[in-house]
């Protein structure tokens, strides 16, 4: 069996943000050389998610809303955690959005359902965060 491992990083303008990782993660399969296996992608910070769904920009428009609607990051001092942090919605976002997919790799490609791609998902970002892919298979 072979094992890879590598990490993405991220350092997002915004304090919210969803970037598409999907050819990045096909990349790192590609150089592993693996062509039946598994690829794990997880966040690696408790207020970013990865996640699978549409490259469509007003579903992601959608999501934020939805988001910010469960878990309003104003006022902040609504949370209790926020006693010396500001990003309590931010860890509730990310328990929502997921920390991680797994892929089925066939033939050397990530094997997905109609539309489907990969996000990495920030919720408490301008810092310097990573995302762990891990591919096994051989
Ligand atoms: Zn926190």
């Amino acid at each position: 069996m072979i094992a890879k491992r590598e990490y993405l990083w991220f350092n997002t303008d915004e304090r919210v943000e969803f970037i598409n990782i999907t050819n990045q993660v096909q990349e790192i399969v590609d150089k592993s050389g693996i062509k039946e296996g598994l690829c794990l992608v997880n966040a690696m910070h408790i207020t970013a998610s990865v996640f699978i769904n549409d490259a469509e920009s007003g579903l992601h428009r959608d999501f934020k809303h939805w988001l910010e609607e469960l878990a309003p990051h104003e006022p902040v001092s609504q949370y209790d955690h926020n006693t010396f942090e500001d990003n309590a919605d931010a860890h509730l976002k990310r328990q929502i959005m997921g920390r991680e997919v797994v892929v089925a790799i066939t033939e050397g490609q990530l094997d997905f359902g109609p539309w489907e791609q990969i996000f990495y998902g920030e919720f408490d970002g301008q810092r310097d965060k990573r995302v762990l892919v891990k591919v096994l298979g051989e």
